[in-house]
Protein backbone atom coordinates (compact mmCIF):
# COMPACT_ATOMS: atom_id res chain seq x y z
CA UNK A 1 0.00 0.00 0.00
CA UNK A 2 2.51 2.25 1.17
CA UNK A 3 4.47 2.05 -2.08
CA UNK A 4 1.11 2.52 -4.18
CA UNK A 5 0.01 5.59 -2.76
CA UNK A 6 3.13 7.91 -3.20
CA UNK A 7 2.93 6.48 -7.16
CA UNK A 8 -0.60 7.16 -7.13
CA UNK A 9 -0.13 10.96 -5.55
CA UNK A 10 2.54 11.45 -8.43
CA UNK A 11 0.11 9.72 -10.73
CA UNK A 12 -2.88 12.12 -10.13
CA UNK A 13 -0.51 14.92 -10.26
CA UNK A 14 0.67 14.51 -13.88
CA UNK A 15 -2.99 13.20 -15.02
CA UNK A 16 -4.51 16.58 -13.29
CA UNK A 17 -2.09 18.57 -15.62
CA UNK A 18 -2.98 16.36 -18.59
CA UNK A 19 -6.89 16.84 -18.06
CA UNK A 20 -6.04 20.26 -17.82
CA UNK A 21 -4.32 20.70 -21.09
CA UNK A 22 -7.04 18.08 -22.48
CA UNK A 23 -9.94 20.36 -20.97
CA UNK A 24 -7.97 23.55 -22.30
CA UNK A 25 -7.55 21.87 -25.91
CA UNK A 26 -11.12 21.27 -25.97
CA UNK A 27 -12.04 24.46 -25.40
CA UNK A 28 -10.23 25.52 -28.16
CA UNK A 29 -11.44 23.26 -31.08
CA UNK A 30 -14.74 23.80 -30.06
CA UNK A 31 -14.23 27.60 -29.88
CA UNK A 32 -12.48 26.52 -33.92
CA UNK A 33 -15.44 24.77 -34.75
CA UNK A 34 -13.97 21.35 -35.23
CA UNK A 35 -15.32 18.59 -36.86
CA UNK A 36 -15.91 15.65 -34.75
CA UNK A 37 -13.77 12.49 -35.55
CA UNK A 38 -13.87 10.99 -39.28
CA UNK A 39 -16.82 8.15 -39.80
CA UNK A 40 -14.82 4.98 -41.12
CA UNK A 41 -15.28 4.52 -44.62
CA UNK A 42 -12.67 1.65 -45.22
CA UNK A 43 -11.71 -1.88 -43.77
CA UNK A 44 -8.45 -1.43 -44.33
CA UNK A 45 -5.98 -0.56 -41.10
CA UNK A 46 -5.82 3.48 -41.52
CA UNK A 47 -4.54 5.95 -38.69
CA UNK A 48 -6.95 8.53 -38.43
CA UNK A 49 -5.64 12.65 -38.45
CA UNK A 50 -8.39 14.65 -38.80
CA UNK A 51 -7.76 17.73 -40.75
CA UNK A 52 -9.98 20.98 -40.60
CA UNK A 53 -8.90 21.98 -44.02
CA UNK A 54 -11.87 21.01 -45.59
CA UNK A 55 -15.80 21.90 -47.36
CA UNK A 56 -17.82 20.20 -49.37
CA UNK A 57 -17.61 18.71 -52.75
CA UNK A 58 -18.81 20.82 -55.70
CA UNK A 59 -20.97 20.27 -58.34
CA UNK A 60 -18.97 20.44 -62.01
CA UNK A 61 -21.57 19.32 -64.10
CA UNK A 62 -25.33 20.48 -65.29
CA UNK A 63 -27.21 17.53 -66.89
CA UNK A 64 -30.38 18.06 -68.47
CA UNK A 65 -33.58 16.36 -69.24
CA UNK A 66 -37.29 16.26 -69.98
CA UNK A 67 -39.50 14.52 -67.93
CA UNK A 68 -41.56 13.16 -70.65
CA UNK A 69 -45.06 13.78 -68.35
CA UNK A 70 -47.56 15.52 -69.43
CA UNK A 71 -47.83 17.82 -66.30
CA UNK A 72 -45.29 18.92 -63.51
CA UNK A 73 -47.51 17.53 -61.01
CA UNK A 74 -46.97 14.29 -62.50
CA UNK A 75 -43.48 14.58 -62.60
CA UNK A 76 -43.40 16.17 -58.71
CA UNK A 77 -44.97 12.57 -57.66
CA UNK A 78 -42.25 10.40 -59.71
CA UNK A 79 -40.09 12.72 -58.26
CA UNK A 80 -40.59 12.30 -55.05
CA UNK A 81 -41.87 8.96 -54.75
CA UNK A 82 -39.10 6.66 -52.78
CA UNK A 83 -40.54 3.73 -54.77
CA UNK A 84 -39.52 4.93 -57.84
CA UNK A 85 -36.16 5.46 -57.04
CA UNK A 86 -35.06 8.40 -59.08
CA UNK A 87 -34.84 12.22 -58.68
CA UNK A 88 -33.42 15.37 -59.97
CA UNK A 89 -32.10 18.48 -57.62
CA UNK A 90 -34.89 20.99 -59.76
CA UNK A 91 -38.00 20.82 -62.10
CA UNK A 92 -38.90 23.15 -63.90
CA UNK A 93 -42.14 23.73 -65.07
CA UNK A 94 -44.39 24.82 -68.29
CA UNK A 95 -44.67 27.85 -66.60
CA UNK A 96 -41.59 28.76 -65.22
CA UNK A 97 -42.00 27.92 -61.42
CA UNK A 98 -38.58 26.03 -60.04
CA UNK A 99 -39.01 23.21 -57.57
CA UNK A 100 -35.98 22.02 -55.68
CA UNK A 101 -35.68 18.40 -55.07
CA UNK A 102 -32.79 17.39 -53.85
CA UNK A 103 -30.26 19.55 -51.76
CA UNK A 104 -27.33 20.97 -54.77
CA UNK A 105 -24.69 19.09 -52.44
CA UNK A 106 -25.75 15.66 -52.20
CA UNK A 107 -26.43 13.04 -55.08
CA UNK A 108 -29.49 13.24 -56.45
CA UNK A 109 -30.61 9.73 -58.74
CA UNK A 110 -30.94 11.66 -62.53
CA UNK A 111 -28.26 10.17 -65.06
CA UNK A 112 -27.68 6.83 -63.96
CA UNK A 113 -25.42 4.61 -65.78
CA UNK A 114 -23.51 7.67 -67.27
CA UNK A 115 -19.99 8.30 -69.29
CA UNK A 116 -18.47 11.71 -70.49
CA UNK A 117 -15.05 12.57 -71.28
CA UNK A 118 -13.65 10.11 -69.02
CA UNK A 119 -16.30 10.58 -66.30
CA UNK A 120 -18.30 7.20 -65.45
CA UNK A 121 -20.46 8.52 -62.20
CA UNK A 122 -21.94 12.13 -63.37
CA UNK A 123 -24.53 11.13 -60.58
CA UNK A 124 -21.14 11.94 -58.46
CA UNK A 125 -20.22 15.12 -59.97
CA UNK A 126 -23.35 17.08 -61.78
CA UNK A 127 -26.62 18.84 -60.67
CA UNK A 128 -29.72 17.50 -62.31
CA UNK A 129 -32.74 19.59 -64.18
CA UNK A 130 -35.81 18.50 -65.29
CA UNK A 131 -37.80 20.08 -67.79
CA UNK A 132 -41.45 19.37 -67.61
CA UNK A 133 -41.92 17.98 -71.27
CA UNK A 134 -43.73 15.09 -72.93
CA UNK A 135 -40.23 15.03 -75.27
CA UNK A 136 -42.69 15.33 -78.59
CA UNK A 137 -43.43 19.56 -77.78
CA UNK A 138 -41.53 22.64 -78.18
CA UNK A 139 -39.97 23.47 -74.90
CA UNK A 140 -42.00 26.82 -73.15
CA UNK A 141 -40.42 30.29 -73.29
CA UNK A 142 -41.26 30.57 -69.33
CA UNK A 143 -39.51 27.81 -68.43
CA UNK A 144 -36.42 27.87 -70.80
CA UNK A 145 -36.09 31.80 -69.25
CA UNK A 146 -36.09 30.48 -65.60
CA UNK A 147 -33.52 27.70 -66.97
CA UNK A 148 -31.34 30.67 -68.03
CA UNK A 149 -31.87 32.01 -64.40
CA UNK A 150 -30.87 29.13 -62.74
CA UNK A 151 -27.82 27.96 -64.84
CA UNK A 152 -26.59 31.31 -64.20
CA UNK A 153 -27.07 31.03 -60.78
CA UNK A 154 -25.29 27.69 -60.81
CA UNK A 155 -22.38 28.48 -62.93
CA UNK A 156 -21.96 31.61 -61.08
CA UNK A 157 -21.51 29.59 -57.84
CA UNK A 158 -19.86 26.59 -58.88
CA UNK A 159 -17.47 28.09 -61.30
CA UNK A 160 -19.40 25.27 -64.09
CA UNK A 161 -17.04 25.28 -66.94
CA UNK A 162 -18.87 26.35 -70.07
CA UNK A 163 -18.60 22.46 -71.46
CA UNK A 164 -20.17 20.98 -68.87
CA UNK A 165 -23.67 21.83 -69.20
CA UNK A 166 -24.85 18.37 -71.21
CA UNK A 167 -28.08 16.57 -71.79
CA UNK A 168 -29.01 13.26 -70.31
CA UNK A 169 -28.80 12.10 -74.10
CA UNK A 170 -25.14 13.52 -74.12
CA UNK A 171 -24.12 11.18 -71.13
CA UNK A 172 -26.07 7.70 -71.77
CA UNK A 173 -26.45 8.16 -75.59
CA UNK A 174 -27.64 4.15 -75.78
CA UNK A 175 -30.50 4.65 -72.96
CA UNK A 176 -31.63 7.96 -73.17
CA UNK A 177 -32.47 10.83 -75.75
CA UNK A 178 -33.89 13.84 -73.15
CA UNK A 179 -33.92 16.35 -73.41
CA UNK A 180 -35.20 15.76 -77.11
CA UNK A 181 -34.97 17.17 -80.46
CA UNK A 182 -36.73 20.55 -79.69
CA UNK A 183 -34.13 21.74 -76.91
CA UNK A 184 -32.79 24.93 -77.59
CA UNK A 185 -28.81 24.02 -77.17
CA UNK A 186 -27.84 27.32 -79.50
CA UNK A 187 -29.68 29.98 -77.04
CA UNK A 188 -28.20 28.53 -74.43
CA UNK A 189 -24.73 28.41 -75.50
CA UNK A 190 -25.01 31.79 -76.69
CA UNK A 191 -25.44 32.45 -72.90
CA UNK A 192 -22.57 30.31 -71.97
CA UNK A 193 -24.07 27.29 -71.56
CA UNK A 194 -22.41 24.60 -73.12
CA UNK A 195 -20.86 24.76 -76.35
CA UNK A 196 -21.88 25.72 -79.82
CA UNK A 197 -19.85 26.50 -83.14
CA UNK A 198 -21.18 28.15 -86.30
CA UNK A 199 -21.05 25.63 -89.42
CA UNK A 200 -18.20 24.88 -91.58
CA UNK A 201 -15.30 26.89 -89.73
CA UNK A 202 -13.10 23.83 -89.42
CA UNK A 203 -12.41 21.07 -91.79
CA UNK A 204 -11.80 17.51 -90.07
CA UNK A 205 -8.53 16.78 -90.08
CA UNK A 206 -9.60 13.83 -93.30
CA UNK A 207 -7.13 11.48 -91.05
CA UNK A 208 -9.47 11.49 -87.57
CA UNK A 209 -11.79 9.13 -88.02
CA UNK A 210 -15.27 9.45 -86.68
CA UNK A 211 -15.27 7.73 -83.52
CA UNK A 212 -12.16 9.26 -82.25
CA UNK A 213 -13.22 12.47 -82.89
CA UNK A 214 -16.74 11.72 -81.05
CA UNK A 215 -14.61 10.48 -78.15
CA UNK A 216 -12.49 13.09 -77.72
CA UNK A 217 -15.27 15.64 -77.80
CA UNK A 218 -16.54 13.20 -74.70
CA UNK A 219 -19.07 11.15 -75.40
CA UNK A 220 -18.85 6.99 -75.35
CA UNK A 221 -18.62 5.46 -78.34
CA UNK A 222 -19.25 2.00 -77.15
CA UNK A 223 -22.44 2.15 -79.02
CA UNK A 224 -21.09 3.97 -82.09
CA UNK A 225 -24.38 4.75 -83.75
CA UNK A 226 -26.00 5.68 -80.63
CA UNK A 227 -23.15 7.96 -79.87
CA UNK A 228 -24.04 9.45 -83.45
CA UNK A 229 -27.24 9.98 -82.78
CA UNK A 230 -26.79 11.71 -79.22
CA UNK A 231 -24.14 13.91 -81.38
CA UNK A 232 -27.36 14.93 -84.31
CA UNK A 233 -30.00 15.19 -81.88
CA UNK A 234 -27.93 17.96 -80.18
CA UNK A 235 -25.88 19.94 -82.98
CA UNK A 236 -28.20 18.70 -86.17
CA UNK A 237 -31.45 18.40 -85.03
CA UNK A 238 -32.96 18.76 -88.67
CA UNK A 239 -31.41 15.82 -89.81
CA UNK A 240 -31.77 13.05 -87.53
CA UNK A 241 -29.91 10.27 -88.91
CA UNK A 242 -27.15 7.97 -87.76
CA UNK A 243 -24.90 9.34 -90.18
CA UNK A 244 -21.85 11.89 -89.95
CA UNK A 245 -22.11 14.28 -92.99
CA UNK A 246 -18.78 16.08 -93.83
CA UNK A 247 -20.61 19.02 -91.87
CA UNK A 248 -21.27 17.32 -89.46
CA UNK A 249 -17.68 15.98 -88.91
CA UNK A 250 -16.41 19.84 -89.54
CA UNK A 251 -18.84 21.21 -86.62
CA UNK A 252 -16.88 18.14 -84.38
CA UNK A 253 -13.85 19.08 -85.06
CA UNK A 254 -14.77 22.48 -84.32
CA UNK A 255 -16.66 21.78 -81.07
CA UNK A 256 -13.25 19.33 -79.83
CA UNK A 257 -11.11 22.71 -80.76
CA UNK A 258 -12.92 24.96 -78.80
CA UNK A 259 -13.08 22.00 -75.85
CA UNK A 260 -9.49 21.91 -75.69
CA UNK A 261 -9.24 25.92 -75.67
CA UNK A 262 -10.65 25.40 -71.86
ZN1 LIG B 1 -33.29 12.09 -68.28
Amino acid sequence: MNAILPKRTFFSASAGLRLCRLVVSLAVLAIAGCAPLLPSRTSLPVEVRPSPNFNERRPNFVILHHTSNDTAARALGTLTDAARAVSAHYLISRDGRIYYLVDELARAWHAGESYWGGNSDLNSASIGIELDNNGDEPFADDQIAALLALLADLKQRYGIPTANFLGHGDVAPGRKVDPSRWFPWERLAGQGFGLWCAPGVFPAPPDQDDATLLATFGYDVSDYFAAVGAFKRRFTPDDLSRQLTEHDRALLQCLVSKKQER
